[in-house]
């Protein structure tokens, strides 16, 4: 039997063990492990890569530690907005949502948009009026909503600043309190590879704080933010949107795979410690192939990070 494995993300960024206590980074490996598990939990059972990735990203968006789903940061407007990818590398189909709002589990209506519609990627109104047609959960505004996210959106309102959600200063930070009355930090991913050795990936954000409303960034867009083909990887992004799409990010790194025959390992180093950093590109993702290699590289100060594997490896880690 091939490997099977699983890895997630919980978002890249400023992190520093300055503005971590212990208690606080316990809450979020804990956060990281029940979404490892539920991916890895699924593949263990024989199941497929692509129902692995879903159910570990819907973990996080659940989780009141990461940013994806509730606690969404907020758009300069005071709205909050969400986008999400997922593809399959087996049949190369491929679903997403953009600037969604009120949608509980956006990679669960990206999923459905790629199972039950025609289309790869919808956006705003329609993807909502999508999502009712097919009986995915919402939520009213305020369920989305959390003081710290509101108090990092304040600080920066009316300026023309954004940022990544993990790299505001220290002081702004969630408190251990807030940490443990269940506010969330983090944009989310997760990539697989199950038993028949076909690979996946999916991506869930609310992107980056003070954002013009109606702003995409990396994670729904295939090529950029998240890609799977059985033939090269499967890869999930997280850092500065803008540079990411520019460089084509998750697509390249299967690119240097196909044509440059490059491994995963040496294809991701390329893009994230040379490529990217030339066009600013802070943040990392993480990789997996269909024989079973993984790896999770970034160029910031810290990404949540895990994996596990059938060879019974198993990493949880925050700092470089
Ligand atoms: N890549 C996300 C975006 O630009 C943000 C993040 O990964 O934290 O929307």
């Amino acid at each position: 039997m091939a490997v099977y494995a699983i890895v997630i993300h919980g978002g890249a960024g400023t992190i520093r063990p300055s503005s971590m206590t212990p208690e606080i980074e316990k809450v979020y490996k804990q956060g990281l492990q029940e979404a490892l598990q539920a991916g890895y939990s699924l593949l263990e059972k024989g199941g497929s890569s692509l129902e692995a990735v879903k159910a570990a990203v819907m973990s996080l968006e659940d989780c009141v530690l990461f940013n994806a789903g509730r606690g969404s940061v907020f758009a300069k407007d005071g709205s909050q907005e969400m986008d999400a990818s997922i593809m399959d590398g087996t049949t190369l189909m491929a679903g997403a949502v953009a600037a969604v709002r009120n949608i509980r589990n956006p990679v669960e209506l990206a999923y459905t948009v790629m199972m039950k519609s025609q289309h790869v990627m919808l956006n705003g109104k329609g993807a909502y009026d999508f999502a009712l047609a097919q009986g995915i959960k919402t939520e009213p505004a305020e369920y989305f909503h959390t003081p710290h996210r509101y108090k990092q959106w304040v600080r920066m309102q009316g300026s023309e600043e954004t940022a990544l959600d993990h790299s505001v200063p220290p002081e702004e930070g969630p408190s251990s309190a807030e940490i443990t009355e269940g506010k969330k930090f983090g944009t989310v991913g997760a990539v697989a590879v199950d038993q028949l050795g076909n690979i996946a990936a999916a991506t869930s954000t609310g992107g980056m704080t003070n954002k013009q409303w109606g702003r995409v960034g990396d994670s729904p867009i295939i090529g950029a933010g998240t890609y799977a083909n059985n033939k090269t990887c499967a890869i999930s992004c997280t850092g500065h949107g803008e540079p990411f799409i520019r460089a084509v990010t998750a697509y390249d790194v299967s690119c240097l795979m196909e044509y440059r025959g490059l491994s995963l390992q040496e294809a991701m180093h390329l893009v994230v410690h040379d490529k990217l950093l030339k066009i600013d590109g802070e943040g990392g993702m993480i990789g997996v192939d269909a024989k079973g290699n993984t790896a999770m590289l970034f160029n910031s100060e810290g990404m949540y990070r895990a994996m596990r594997n059938s060879n019974g490896q198993e990493e949880i880690a925050i700092y470089q």
